[in-house]
């Protein structure tokens, strides 16, 4: 119990609860997926409070679980019972906006949606957005290298960043907040931090670079007969349609369920694939495009936002939050591939789970334009039995297609058996051994990722 004393005066009453005191919330991620509450929860509020607690854990072997906003899907922030969990939600807030050098400094435990509103004031756009925008911490952003909505034009989180400060396993800070887009001065560590799950170092500030506010933006829905068409469309979204910025596709059995869900009427017939195209443009140059990919017989049928209103009950259909509701205990996988295989894997997919699990819920929607397709799938018994089945079946034909089992959610604990279909022995020794470098006692987010 020393150490926890000693936590406790160095974090203060709220900074350090234990025993009873440890919320609820410190159990599971968004995957509900963790069992145990921790035997602490610190709440440093200070970058020195964060590398003193590490430095404290380190000198006696305590394990730690960096901990954001709780919304990661891999069970990457789930602790054990004899884990001391570390949250960054007090180390929060923007420290500059500079206008000049288009950056945002800011502390990990700030709400990825208060960056974006800060950013939208300034007259920037933050470049990382998703789902869980309310919730979902930069720093887990960051440890998790979350990809969500606009990566076909910003790129995923790691792209981002400019500047990363991380405290190490034993309280050392590495401070890197440089502003330039060039810096070839050795080896890059924000890429190492960017997507390490918390295993290797607790991000504690970033400095993001911002990019300009888009003047105009116009959505659409399309439907389209075949997923040669998809390709085709993309293709030529590329070239032809300026500001590209985001290309989502829903196969039908998702579009139909969530627009069904969403009591929304959009197209007589739910089509083979409905797609949803945004550019950083005006409507009319939207429709313009539209026009010509209907002429080359690319699209069947088309609506354009005409509000903001309806360009949100497309995404509303999108992100099928309601499914969650309406087939509890739906299992997520999030898997990519070349963009020319992902109906290849769908309909394999689909066919080997129907084989394995008759009467089984399975859909398929994603970030096409970033060769991510997500798999929603409900057993008829709950997922109690089947959960292993279903990824055994989706990441062998993943592996089989030279796929990654993780497109942007991470590895965590829940893909952590199966990392070995997307990754070479070589590379995960490799990956090994930088663990090992960096948290030698082996006391960051153990059980994770390796
Ligand atoms: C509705 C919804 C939509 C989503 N959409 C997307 C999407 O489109 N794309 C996508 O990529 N993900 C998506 N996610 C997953 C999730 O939101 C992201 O993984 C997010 O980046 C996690 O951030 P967090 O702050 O909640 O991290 P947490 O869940 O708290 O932690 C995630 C991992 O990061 C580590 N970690 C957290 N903070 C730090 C830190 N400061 N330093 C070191 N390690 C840390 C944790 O130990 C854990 O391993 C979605 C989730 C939900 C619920």
């Amino acid at each position: 119990m020393a150490l926890l004393d000693d936590l406790a005066a160095l974090l203060g009453p709220q900074g350090c609860l234990a025993g009873d005191r440890v919320p609820e919330a410190a159990r599971s991620d968004m995957s509900r997926s963790g069992r145990a509450l921790p035997r602490a929860l610190l709440r440093p509020a200070t970058v020195e409070e964060v590398s003193r607690a590490l430095a404290l854990c380190h000198a006696v072997g305590q394990t730690v679980v960096p901990q954001g906003g709780m919304t990661g899907l891999a069970g990457g922030a789930n602790p054990r019972a004899d884990d001391v969990a570390l949250s960054l939600q007090r180390l929060t807030g923007i420290e500059e906006i500079d206008r000049e050098a288009a950056t945002m400094t800011l502390k990990a435990g700030t709400v990825l949606q208060t960056a974006q509103e800060a950013a939208a004031e300034a007259g920037f756009l933050f470049p990382v957005d998703l789902g869980a925008r309310g919730s979902c911490t930069v720093g887990g952003n960051i440890a998790t290298n979350a990809g969500g909505l606009r990566v076909i034009r910003d790129g995923m989180t790691r792209d981002n960043i400019l500047g990363l400060e991380v405290a190490l396993a034993d309280g050392t800070v590495l401070t890197s907040l440089g502003k330039t887009v060039k810096n070839n001065t050795g080896y890059d560590l924000r890429h190492l931090f960017a997507g390490s799950e918390g295993t290797l170092g607790v991000v504690t500030r970033a400095v993001f670079r911002l990019r300009p506010l888009p003047r105009a933006r116009a959505t659409a829905l399309c439907a389209l007969a075949s997923y040669a068409d998809v390709l085709a469309l993309l293709a030529k979204a590329r070239v032809d349609l300026p500001g590209l910025s985001a290309f989502e596709a829903m196969w039908r059995d998702y579009f139909a369920l969530n627009r069904a869900l969403a009591g929304l009427r959009l197209f007589a017939e739910a089509p083979a694939f409905a797609v949803i195209l945004e550019a950083q443009t005006d409507a009319e140059v939207l429709q313009v495009f539209l026009e010509g990919a209907y002429g080359a017989g690319l699209v069947a049928d088309a609506l354009v936002a005409q509000t903001e209103a309806e360009a949100r009950d497309f995404w509303t259909v999108r992100e099928g939050h309601a499914m969650d509701t309406h087939l509890p205990g739906l299992i997520n996988l999030d898997v990519s591939m070349p963009v020319g295989r992902l109906d290849d894997f769908a309909r394999a997919c689909r066919e080997a789970l129907l084989a394995r699990f008759p009467g089984a819920h399975v859909s398929f929607f994603g970030h096409v334009g970033d060769s991510n397709l997500h798999v929603a799938v409900a057993l008829p018994g709950g997922p109690r039995d089947g959960a292993h089945a279903v990824d055994a079946i989706a990441y062998g034909l993943v592996r089989d297609l030279g796929g990654s089992v993780s497109a942007e959610h991470g590895i965590g604990t829940l893909k952590r058996d199966w990392l070995g279909h997307s990754r070479s022995p070589a590379e995960i020794a490799a990956m090994r051994a930088i663990k090992s470098a960096l948290d030698p006692e082996g006391i960051l987010n153990p059980g994770k990722v390796l």
